[in-house]
């Protein structure tokens, strides 16, 4: 495969971008190799700038389930334009989105729109802070939450690609304030608890970790986070940015049963347009300002562009239930294309090729993971025309774009990758 205008795109972007590129992972340093750069994308395929084509398994890093340029997003974003691409000023449709999110999610009974997954993370946060009038957050080992100051410890996706245990850039006074925990261990939680059990604003967990890969939670452990916080006096936050509407319609907590106070989404709510949203029990978002003493703010939180794209998604998503019975069929199908001696870890539609043999359940065991032939296998497959995230500590995701020649295209490719790999 050809890729001389992607490596000269490369070499101009490294002089003008740190890295080259505007989120770390991107760079393929896990990989090694340089990355494609992307001219366009079509439903389950994306094309490079030298019209190279991929089987696109990373979707925009999760927005897109619906793939590429699905046409009821495409049509809802090219209309708001017409009318104008931001106020600053309340509008209809944010009330529609708000009222769409509250019917899929029902413990989010109050929501807050913000413009990305690190914003409602680091609202959430503080809004449980302000609620409780406590400081401490517990999160967990290989866990992310966006790049938050205080939750850049033990973090997962990019600082757990290049081998970074904590960021540069933040005072200790501010990690002092995360107790982080290996995760799917209620031992852990509850001696934690029985330690700052008072001084715990909150319990932030991804239900289903796609950040370390793909780690399910253990049968009961959200159930004991659910337990352990009521008990405490804490609140129970599921980053939800990457599971809502991914892993079913009402999120992981939908699937598993669980009720949080509190929810972060991003991702698939915006469609493949930048969006976050925060939100959960009525008396605790009313602590929010203008109603309450906590601020949080934003220029473009509402953007008409952005909730236009989520908008359609929801509606999509809601008057077409099937799109996550086939996403399951797709994805367990696809997924099921590594040989043995490698530990899939599958929920939904995201899912990943572990390349270890032993059951990844937290960090520790995800880190076991033979990084080296995980870097080999990912070339091979780009190769092929296979575009999956460029590190073992990142989720796949399939689409419902995804088709039964993709799958089979991918099973194949994939064959010989582990092939040549083992
Ligand atoms: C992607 C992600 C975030 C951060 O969202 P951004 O939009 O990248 O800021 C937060 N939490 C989880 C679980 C995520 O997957």
């Amino acid at each position: 495969m050809i890729r001389t205008k992607s490596e000269a795109a490369f070499e101009r972007a490294q002089k003008v971008i740190p890295g080259g590129v505007n989120s770390p992972v991107r760079a393929y340093r896990g990989v090694g190799g340089n990355p494609p750069f992307i001219a366009r994308g079509q439903g389950s395929h994306i094309f490079d700038i030298d019209g190279n084509e991929y089987i696109d398994y990373v979707g925009s890093w999760g927005p897109l389930l619906l793939g590429h340029c699905h046409p009821a997003i495409i049509d809802a974003v090219r209309q708001a334009l017409d009318t104008g691409t931001s106020f600053g000023a309340p509008t209809e449709r944010e009330i529609d989105l708000a009222e769409r999110i509250r019917d899929a999610v029902p413990t989010m009974e109050m929501v807050r729109l913000v413009n990305s997954g690190t914003e409602a993370t680091m609202s959430a946060i503080r809004v449980a802070r302000g609620f409780t009038g406590r400081d401490l957050t517990v999160k967990f080992e290989g866990c992310y939450h966006g790049h938050v100051d205080s939750l850049l410890v033990k973090a997962g996706s990019g600082l757990a690609t290049l081998g970074i245990a904590d960021t540069q850039g933040v005072p200790k006074g501010f990690t002092d304030t995360t107790l982080p925990l290996p995760f799917n261990s209620v031992d852990a939680v509850e001696a934690a608890f029985r330690a700052h059990g008072d001084r715990i604003a909150s319990v932030i967990v991804e239900p289903v970790v796609g950040n370390m890969g793909c780690v399910p939670p253990q049968p009961g452990f959200l159930e004991a986070l659910r337990e352990i916080t009521a008990r405490h006096g804490a609140l129970l936050i599921l980053d939800e940015v990457m599971t809502g509407f991914r892993v079913a319609y009402g999120g992981a907590q939908a699937r598993f049963g669980i009720r949080p106070d509190m929810t972060t989404l991003g991702k698939v709510i915006g469609g493949g347009l930048p969006i976050g949203a925060y939100g959960g029990r009525a008396d605790i978002m009313r602590s929010v300002a203008p109603v309450g003493p906590v601020y949080q703010a934003g220029t473009l939180s509402g953007n008409p562009l952005a909730v236009a794209a989520g908008l359609a998604m929801l509606r999509y998503l809601k008057a077409h239930p099937e799109v996550y019975r086939e996403l399951e069929t797709t994805s367990a199908a696809i997924a099921a294309a590594a040989p043995a001696g490698i530990t899939v870890n599958r929920v939904g539609a995201m899912f990943t090729w572990f390349f270890t043999d032993q059951p990844v359940t937290d960090w520790d065991s995800a880190k076991r993971a033979d990084t080296a032939r995980f870097a080999r296998f990912h070339r091979r497959m780009l190769e092929q025309g296979i575009y999956l995230p460029p590190s073992q500590f990142e989720a796949a995701f399939v689409s419902a774009a995804h088709t039964a020649e993709d799958i089979a295209k991918t099973a194949e490719a994939a064959k010989s990758a582990f092939d040549f790999t083992a």
